[in-house]
C-alpha cells in the first residue's frame, strides 16, 4: 500500500503550463478549435490566482517518435514549411488542415505535456495542469480530428518509461481514440474514455469491445453514451466505474483529458453535461490520484468550442480542483466584463456569472433525457462488470 493520506494535504499551487508558444496552436479563423479559448480561459485562472509557470516548448524529434512514425513527423515538417505540400496522412483540407509553423506548434503542445509531466516525476509538483493539451485523436502515422502529436500519449510514454502504470481518464465528448491506439497493447496502460456513442459522433469507435492487445486485454475501458445524456448519467457514470477500475489496476500516475465538448451548449456534440458535473468529475480523479498514485496527476484541456460560456469555466473547475480550493461563489465580474462584447459577437453570451450550472445546464428535462441518463448508468455497471472479469491485479 501506498502511504498516502486519503484527504489530501494542502500543497503548492498546481503547475500551470501555458505560454506564447500555445496560441500558436492555430488552424485559422474559421476553425472550431480557436485559440480564442486561450484569451478567457486564462484571464479566469489568473483571476484565480493561478500563474503559468511552464512556457510549452518543442518535443523533440526523438521523443515525438516514440509514438510517432519518423515518416509522419517528415511529412508535418515539410506541410509546416510548405504550403504546397500535397494532403496526405490526414493534414490537409478538413478537420487538420496544414499552416504556416505547424510543426513547432504541434510540438510545442506535446512538449508542454511532457514537460509537465517530468516536474510531476521529479517530484517537483504533485499537479500539473495544461489547457492547451489533450489533443488526443492524434494517431502513429495520421493527423486527425484537429490533433496533429499527440501529447496526452506522449506523457504517458513517457511515465512508462520509468516503468509507472498510467491511468488516462478521457472526459472529452469524443472517444480518446488516438491514446488509445498509441497504448493498445500496453498492459501498464490503463484507458478510460467516456464519450458520446461512436454511431452519433466522431470518430466513430470507442465501444465496449475494444479491450485492448495481447496482454493489455482488459486496460481499454469505453463508455459511450447516447445523444442527451446529462450530468445525471454521465456523472454516475464516472463515479461508478473510476474508483473501481482504480482499486483494481492500482495507477502510479493518472493523466486526465478533460474537453469541456460534453457540455449541454457545446455546438459540435449532443450530450447536455454541466460545469458543475465537470468540476465533480475533477475532484473525483484528483481523489484517485491522492489515494492511488502518490499524488502523481497530469490534467489536460481537450475539446469545447463554446469558448466564452463553457471552456473558461470547464479549465476553472480543473485548476480549482486541483489547489483543492473550494469554487467561489460567482465569477468575477471583470472578467466578464472583459469579454462581455466578444461572447456577444460569436453568439456565446452572456458571460456566466456562477462557476456552477443551473441543474441540466438550465434546460427542459424530457423523458429521453431521463432514459438516456439512467442507460449510461447501466452501461456502465455492464462494462466495468466485464473488465473486472478480464483485468487482473497487478503482480
Ligand atoms: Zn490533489
Ligand atoms: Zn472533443
Amino acid at each position: 500500500m501506498p502511504n498516502v493520506p486519503d484527504e489530501p494535504a494542502p500543497q503548492p499551487a498546481p503547475l500551470l503550463v501555458y505560454g506564447p508558444r500555445s496560441t500558436t496552436y492555430d488552424f485559422g479563423p474559421s476553425h472550431p478549435l480557436t485559440p480564442r479559448r486561450f484569451g478567457t480561459g486564462i484571464s479566469l485562472l489568473e483571476a484565480l490566482g493561478a500563474v503559468p509557470g511552464l512556457s510549452p516548448e518543442p518535443a523533440t524529434d526523438e521523443e515525438l517518435g516514440w509514438i510517432h512514425d519518423d515518416a509522419y513527423i517528415e511529412h508535418v515538417k515539410r506541410a509546416s514549411r510548405d504550403a504546397d505540400t500535397p494532403p496526405r496522412a490526414g493534414v490537409g483540407p478538413g478537420d487538420t488542415p496544414r499552416f504556416d509553423g505547424m510543426h513547432e506548434a504541434s510540438a510545442a503542445v506535446a512538449g508542454g505535456s511532457l514537460r509537465g509531466m517530468e516536474a510531476i516525476l521529479r517530484g517537483d509538483v504533485e499537479h500539473a495542469f495544461h489547457p492547451g493539451g489533450g489533443l488526443h485523436h492524434a494517431m502513429p502515422g495520421r493527423a486527425s480530428g484537429f490533433c496533429v502529436y499527440d501529447d496526452p500519449a506522449l506523457a504517458i510514454a513517457r511515465a512508462r518509461r520509468d516503468d509507472l502504470r498510467v491511468m488516462y481518464i478521457d472526459l472529452d465528448v469524443h472517444h480518446g481514440d488516438g491514446v488509445q491506439a498509441i497504448h493498445w497493447s500496453d498492459p501498464g496502460v490503463l484507458t478510460v474514455s467516456i464519450h458520446e456513442t461512436g454511431l452519433a459522433l466522431f470518430p466513430g469507435t470507442g465501444f465496449p469491445e475494444e479491450l485492448g492487445g495481447g496482454a493489455a486485454v482488459g486496460t481499454k475501458v469505453n463508455l459511450p453514451l447516447d445523444p442527451g445524456t446529462g450530468e445525471r448519467g454521465w456523472l454516475p457514470a464516472l463515479e461508478l466505474a473510476l474508483p473501481t477500475l482504480a482499486e483494481r489496476f492500482r495507477p502510479e500516475v493518472i493523466v486526465s483529458q478533460h474537453g469541456a465538448d460534453a457540455h449541454a451548449f457545446d455546438p459540435l456534440a449532443h450530450l447536455n453535461v454541466t460545469t458543475t458535473a465537470m468540476g465533480a468529475a475533477a475532484r473525483l480523479v484528483d481523489s484517485l490520484a491522492h489515494r492511488w498514485a502518490g499524488g502523481r496527476w497530469l490534467a489536460t484541456g481537450g475539446g469545447g468550442y463554446d469558448v466564452y460560456r463553457v471552456v473558461p469555466r470547464a479549465w476553472a473547475h480543473v485548476w480549482l480542483a486541483a489547489s483543492h480550493r473550494d469554487v467561489p461563489p460567482s465569477t468575477p465580474p471583470g472578467w466578464r466584463a472583459q469579454w462581455a462584447a466578444d461572447a456577444e459577437l460569436y453568439g456565446q453570451a452572456p458571460m456566466p456569472e456562477t462557476f456552477d450550472d443551473l441543474p441540466n445546464a438550465g434546460l427542459p428535462y424530457r423523458a429521453p433525457d431521463e432514459a438516456a441518463d439512467a442507460r449510461a448508468i447501466r452501461i456502465a455497471e455492464e462494462v466495468v462488470g466485464e473488465i473486472l472479469k478480464v483485468l487482473p491485479a497487478p503482480a
